[in-house]
């Protein structure tokens, strides 16, 4: 009797995905999300040691044990990048998760102009003012050209999203968000919250004011633990 073994239960988790550039705020808004989301954790690439291979999944799938949701917190400037998202979470969910678990892949879609002159004035500066304050990219030892060589990199491979093809036709839904104010990760991750808000309401509950400003001045004194060679 078949019948008797019930698989239709399914258990929803939610992957965030970012796709931006250096400097669109991705770290600084996962802190705030991940502060202010309770069961929402991050997961870095910056804090991976080569060789990097299918770590940062596994390192979100294992968040997930005991997550509802998981921000990945790396570019994913290339479709190469999301495909290979997709891609291990299927090859490897059950390693960690019951068989009957399905996600909703959610795209944070930071930028939607590449070559805008404004996106590139902002996350320089920004770049220039972390300096050091970051596991690779040591702005201020490395020089601002040297960082520039990176941001630059990053600008001319970027492959925007595209909802009509794969991988990117695989996300449950797309946030666009952008950098184009001085307070843009509060205002992006507010974003976010309300888009999850509106799509997932058995997940994510409302946000006070307060408690984002707070998450907010908190995510911007963040500084990472190691540097990464
Ligand atoms: P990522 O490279 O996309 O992860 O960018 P980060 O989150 O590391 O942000 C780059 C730098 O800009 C860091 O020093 C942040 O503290 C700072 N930053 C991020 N978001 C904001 C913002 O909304 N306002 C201001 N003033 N600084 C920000
Ligand atoms: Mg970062």
């Amino acid at each position: 009797q078949l019948s008797n073994i019930s698989l239709t239960d399914v258990i929803y988790k939610f992957v965030i995905v970012n796709v931006a550039v250096l400097g669109c705020g991705k770290t600084t808004t996962s802190i705030i999300l991940s502060k202010l989301l309770p069961k929402c954790g991050h997961v870095q690439s910056d804090n991976i040691t080569k060789p990097v291979k299918d770590k940062l999944t596994r390192m979100a799938l294992e968040t997930l044990k005991d997550h509802d949701m998981v921000i990945i917190d790396r570019g994913n400037h290339l479709l190469r990048e999301r495909k290979q998202i997709f891609d291990e979470f299927e090859d490897l969910y059950h390693e960690y998760l019951p068989i009957n678990t399905k996600f909703k892949f959610v795209c944070l879609n930071y930028v939607s102009n590449k070559h805008s002159p404004e996106l590139w004035n902002l996350t320089r500066n920004r770049i220039i003012k972390r300096g050091d304050n970051h596991q690779t990219i040591k702005a201020e030892t490395q020089g601002i050209k040297f960082a520039e060589s990176i941001m630059k990199g990053f600008i001319n491979r970027f492959q925007p999203v595209d909802v009509d093809h794969e991988p990117d036709s695989k996300f449950n839904v797309i946030i666009d968000l952008d950098v184009h104010s001085n307070e843009s990760s509060k205002s992006n991750a507010v974003k976010v919250l309300n888009a999850l808000f509106e799509y997932y309401p058995e997940v994510v509950s409302p946000v006070s004011d307060e408690k984002v400003e707070q998450a907010f001045q908190e995510a911007l004194d963040h500084k990472p633990e190691l540097t990464i060679k």
